[in-house]
This record gives C-alpha cells, structure tokens and sequence, in this order.
C-alpha cells in the first residue's frame, strides 16, 4: 500500500509498505481522508525527529471505514461502519493519567502518525491493546459528516477541549485568540458557538488574504495583524471595553504572545497554551501574580471533547468543512506540505491511491 513514510529524521517519501496483519483483536481500518496538521511539518522538515521506529507512516487525522475485523472485537464495531480515529494506538492503563482515564496524556502515550503507523496510505490497524483498554479511541461517523470534513473532529476537539474545558468561557465573554491557523480558526469558532460578545483574532499580516477572512465567517469580530498594529495590547484592552478579556488562547506559541496574552487578560482571567515554540521565554512574570491568572499548558483532548464535537457537527452548529481548503491524491503529498508550510493551504485532505 502507498505510504507517506518518515524514513529518517526531516525525510519524507512515498514508499510500498505492507497491509497490517491483523490479529483476533485488532481492526483493520481502510482510510478514505487524512489531513495534513501542522504538527507534521515538524516532522516534514525536520524540526522535530521522529518519535517511533523508521520507517513510520505519518498522518494522525484520518478517517475511513472498517475493512477487517478480528473475531474478538466489540460487536459495536462492524464491516463497513464509517469511523474516525482519535490517534491513540498505545496507552500503557497504569501512569498517574491513565488512571484517571486520560489515555490522551498517558506517559507512554502511542499516536498513530506520531510515534506508530498513521494514516496517510490505506489501511491502518487499531491494535487490540488500545481498543480493550480504551474503547473510545475510535467514533462512529454520524451519516452527515464526510469523510473529509470527520477528519476535521481531530483538531476540533483539541480546540473545544481549550477553549470549552479549560477556558471555562462563559456566554458574553470577550476572546483573544492568537495563530490564524487550524487551531486558531476553530478556537474562534468554538468560543462563538459558546456566546462570545467579541473575538479578536491576532495574525500576521499574511493572514489577511485567506485566513482573516475565514476566521470572520467563523466567528471573529475583529482581525488584527500584529506586525502591523503599533502597541496591540492597548488596541485589544480598547477593543474588549470594560469587561475585559477573560480568555486568551495561545495557539501561535511565541514567547511573545504569551506575554501579550499576560499583559491583554483581565484580572483573574485564563490564558490556555495551545502553540508550541522552543525559544526560552525572557519576559517578566508578575502579571501572573498581580492580576491572579491562571495559564494553562494545553494538550489534545478528551473523549468528552469528541463527542460533543461530534455531536455540534452532527447538528449543524460546528462547522467542520470551512476550514478545508485543498484536495490531493497521496503522490502529491509533497505539495500538500510545501502549501501547508507557505499558509497558502488552511487544511489539505490527502486521499489514498492505490
Ligand atoms: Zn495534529
Ligand atoms: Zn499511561
């Protein structure tokens, strides 16, 4: 089967890799879409090694049908039934995460795509381990949801798990989002299905031609590009008024944004770190002190985030096929990162080739 492989550290090819063989336990998934995320660049270009064996086939937003089943598996799982996959492939069921349920931040957590063979070829296994331990890392697809736009669930339940679970917003609240990525956008959206009076989103000047104007449709009242606003903290605090801006989502990473969202949140506010950047943070931090915020370092979701996820989509409320922007076969996944890396692409969805 045709694979995007990581083979060696920043090297990426498409490669023959064999169908999974499949044990009493295990379900054989047949993948219909997978997005491209922004965390595969890392992987794409090197940035970050990988995580598991090479050569590991990438790709941890996918969905599909199930092709294969082993006698042993839940009869809730059938030949045929439309699912898409929450990406853990090992959770160890013993760490202080795991027991509490949290497979997601298990210590020794196994992601398919990450650290395990992923989705971008056609066929992946779920191994029996995971589906035993924790049933729910794989949803039945509502029959109005495309297999595209299912793929979206996964960063949109990343997005409702910040936004919702651990920024506590409440109907009226203003929001600060920076990153006018994947992220981003569906913190936006998701902070405007939850009643925010005002959501400002801050970008780069880049931003404006595509993904300005697609955070407004999905919710984002106002759109500042921070490399082209004098003194944006007092431009968000004028902006926000006298109630303040109680939630900042951080899903840029910048040392930077994380100081701007200490300095723009009121007083006992939230500031939720979705964005990841290496760089050692060199700012002062009293304003954590001063005005008692709470800032949260933020990681995937739950089984809690899916399924409402799943079912605002259902519903018609959480708007998962926006954010999509280009469709390509497998064999031109290269340019589905080269449009990734240049923002040019807000989502690309790969499909398998045989
Ligand atoms: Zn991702
Ligand atoms: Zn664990």
């Amino acid at each position: 089967m045709k694979s995007v492989v990581l083979y060696d550290a920043g090297k990426t090819e498409l490669r023959d890799m064999p169908v999974p063989e499949i044990g009493d336990g295990d379900i054989l998934i047949e993948v219909k879409a997978a997005g491209i995320c922004g965390g595969d660049i890392h992987f794409y270009d090197g940035t970050m090694e990988g995580m598991g064996e090479y050569p590991m086939i990438l790709g941890h937003e996918f969905a599909g049908i199930i092709a294969k089943k082993g006698k042993n598996v839940d009869p809730c799982w059938k030949i045929g039934d439309r699912v898409v996959s929450e990406n853990t492939g090992y959770a160890c069921g013993r760490c202080p995460a795991c027991q509490e349920g949290n497979f997601v931040s298990c210590e020794q957590r196994g992601t398919l795509g990450v650290s395990m063979d992923g989705g971008f070829t056609k066929y992946v296994k779920i191994p029996e381990q995971i589906l035993r331990l924790y049933p729910n890392c794989l949803f039945h697809i509502p029959e109005n949801i495309g297999f595209d736009e299912a793929t979206v669930l996964e960063p949109s339940s990343n997005a409702y798990k910040a936004v919702i679970q651990e920024g506590g917003i409440m109907p009226g609240d203003v929001v600060v989002v920076f990153g006018a990525g994947t992220l981003g956008l569906q913190s936006v959206q998701l902070s405007k299905i939850a009643g925010a009076s005002k959501i400002i989103l801050i970008g780069l000047s880049g931003d404006k031609t595509t993904r300005f104007p697609l955070g407004q449709k999905l919710g984002a009242t106002h759109c500042l590009a921070a490399d082209e606003t004098d003194n944006i903290v007092s431009v968000v605090r004028e902006l926000a008024g006298p109630i303040g801006v109680a939630l900042t989502i951080d899903a840029a990473g910048a040392p930077i944004c994380l100081y701007q969202a200490t300095e723009i949140t009121r007083s006992i506010g939230r500031v939720i770190r979705i964005g990841m950047n290496d760089a050692p943070y060199g700012y002062g931090m009293n304003h954590l002190n001063e005005k008692s915020l709470i800032i949260r370092g933020h990681m995937g979701y739950n089984t809690v985030s899916w399924r409402q996820c799943i079912a605002l989509a259902e519903a018609g409320i959480l708007d998962l096929k926006s954010i999509i922007s280009h469709h390509m076969p497998l064999d031109e996944f290269d340019k589905g990162f080269q449009i990734t890396i240049s923002q040019e692409a807000t989502k690309v969805i790969l499909t398998p080739i045989e």
